[in-house]
């Protein structure tokens, strides 16, 4: 969620409001303080979601594809990981006695999920196939990501997709029937009835559709792992045609801050709209810029739930993406649309799309003509790129950060990434930032003097 793609997102906001867009203000533009994140790893100028992901919520830049550990662990290299694992941020919150979750529409297993609560040097490591199949001595790692997550952390609240990493190999998964042999485990073990037998007896649940998730309530339920797609859920686009339904993030968002803030003592919850990244690797831009609205809906309830005295929020991106919005498109424009402005001209004389990427799948043999910009505004267009590539690739500029609530005008200027994780300490006065009351009695008294 780059600045190009915030602005972008803005504008289909107000275009699907009547407007002629440029002037919508999304719900986090409304937060009074912004600040830039600078998004680098310790070894890449442009950074993959584990490493970005780990400096957002362990407070320290680490190597690329590794997450929750810091920069002296090799990327799939489990002997060097011993002593290097990072206590990240919901670790510090249940230290202090408080809740956490995670909402995502990845795999909850995906990367920037996994740096929550997960320690591994390869953030594909999402099930114990991936890892048996690496290929490596696995000495000096914890388990697989998936079985972290149900024997290593303590969330009270897991939202997303990814069952086929929970599911033994025999079986099958309850909304599509089959085996996906290379995914489910191979240690026989089903991982969300050790999640249910683990908790038998607090007041848990663990549902995998949106009637069950609609029958959740959260002044009776106390943990809840809901698990909604085999991979990765629905982008929002095509969710209302999800086989067994699907919650929205704005929804999950809800169900999970109604059950955390029963915590008197507070809680950390990590959102993601983790599909605005996919879509944009593929090309694909009306999905992503659907998922961010989607993700501005969460936002808002977020915002209608919680006081601003006493709840810091904030929302920024792990990285960018090579996403531009280019030409000189009239006010009003369809932002899905062609450029429609009379200049410039392409000197090869066919239209172009406002929006467009840099490199990506989507890029087209040949000399352009105008069925490469034709269906632009249909749901599977794939935006014109200019080099050949299979994913589309991050992006290494800063992104934004907004900031509402206690603290927040912390975040006030270039930042590195991972100061944002202190931000968030500092204001809950968790981790290091913790401090006894004697302490604060002493600092009073020292000002009294
Ligand atoms: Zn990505």
């Amino acid at each position: 969620m780059g600045v190009s793609t915030v602005t972008a997102a803005r504008i289909l906001r107000g275009q699907l409001q009547g407007h002629t867009g440029e002037e919508t203000v999304l719900e986090f533009e409304k937060f009074p303080h912004v600040g830039m994140s600078k998004t680098y790893s310790v070894d890449k100028q442009t950074s993959d979601s584990a490493a970005t992901a780990t400096a957002l919520m362990c407070g320290e830049k680490t190597k690329g594809y590794t997450v929750g550990i810091n920069d002296n662990v090799e990327f799939n290299n489990c002997s060097t990981q011993p002593g290097n694992e990072l206590s990240c941020i919901t670790d510090w919150f249940q230290d202090a006695g408080r809740s956490s979750g995670v909402v995502t529409t990845t795999r909850v297993t995906h990367a920037t999920p996994a740096a929550a609560y997960a320690k591994s040097p390869n953030r594909n490591w999402e099930g114990d196939s991936a890892m048996n199949n690496a290929g490596v001595s696995l000495e000096g790692c914890k388990k697989d990501i998936a079985h972290q997550l149900v024997f290593n952390s303590n969330l009270k609240v897991i939202l997303g997709g990814g069952r086929i990493y929970f599911l033994d190999n025999s079986t099958l998964d309850p909304e599509y029937g089959n085996l996906t042999t290379a995914y489910h485990r191979q240690d026989g073990l089903n991982l969300i009835n050790k999640w249910k037998k683990k908790y038998k007896n607090e007041r848990s649940r663990y549902i995998w559709k949106k009637s069950q998730f609609n029958s959740v309530h959260p002044a009776k339920t106390d943990r809840l792992l809901g698990l909604f797609e085999a991979s990765h859920m629905q982008y929002e686009l095509d969710r209302s045609a999800d086989l067994a339904g699907e919650p929205s993030l704005a929804e999950m968002t809800t169900k999970a801050i109604n059950i955390l803030k029963k915590d008197k003592k507070g809680f950390f919850l990590l959102v993601e709209g983790g599909r605005i990244d996919h879509a944009h690797h593929a090309n694909n831009a009306i999905r992503a810029l659907y998922d961010v609205l989607a993700f501005e809906d969460a936002v808002k309830r977020a915002v209608q739930l919680t006081n601003e005295k006493e709840t810091l929020i904030i929302v920024t991106a792990d990285h960018s993406h090579v996403f531009t919005i280019a030409g000189y498109p009239s006010r009003g424009n369809n932002i899905l649309g062609i450029m429609d402005g009379p200049y410039p001209v392409p000197t090869d004389g066919v239209p172009f799309t406002t929006l467009s990427y840099a490199n990506g799948p989507a890029y087209r043999d040949g000399p352009r003509d105008i069925s490469n910009v034709i269906n632009s505004t249909f749901i599977n267009y794939q935006q014109e790129t200019t080099i050949p590539i299979d994913s589309e690739t991050h992006a290494g500029e800063d992104v934004s950060i907004y900031a509402r609530g206690p603290m927040s005008h912390l975040i006030h200027g270039i930042h590195e990434q991972n100061y944002i994780a202190h931000v968030m300490a500092y204001a809950a006065r968790v981790g290091v930032c913790t401090f006894d009351k004697n302490e604060v009695k002493n600092r009073k008294s020292d000002s009294n003097t």
